[in-house]
């Protein structure tokens, strides 16, 4: 069921709900525990893919890393 799959652009550090970098179920609130894939897409630009273990819902995240500076 891949064709359910969406893209949220959660870029940088929006509002996370409960103080997790985890994201939460769009459907069902559900919060998920370990994507099921990641693809780097670009420079500190990396992907996941989440499924919902509980309504079965999956859809993408991206996030952006910030460069590590080890002064
Ligand atoms: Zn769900």
């Amino acid at each position: 069921m891949s064709a359910l799959a969406e893209v949220l652009s959660t870029t940088s550090t929006s509002h996370s709900p409960r103080g997790s970098d985890l994201p939460t179920c769009p459907v069902c609130a559900d919060s998920m525990v370990a994507a099921e894939a990641s693809a780097y897409l670009a420079d500190n630009v990396v992907s996941y893919l989440w499924t919902c273990d509980t309504c079965g819902y999956g859809f993408v995240t991206k996030h952006s890393f910030k460069r590590l500076s080890c002064n």
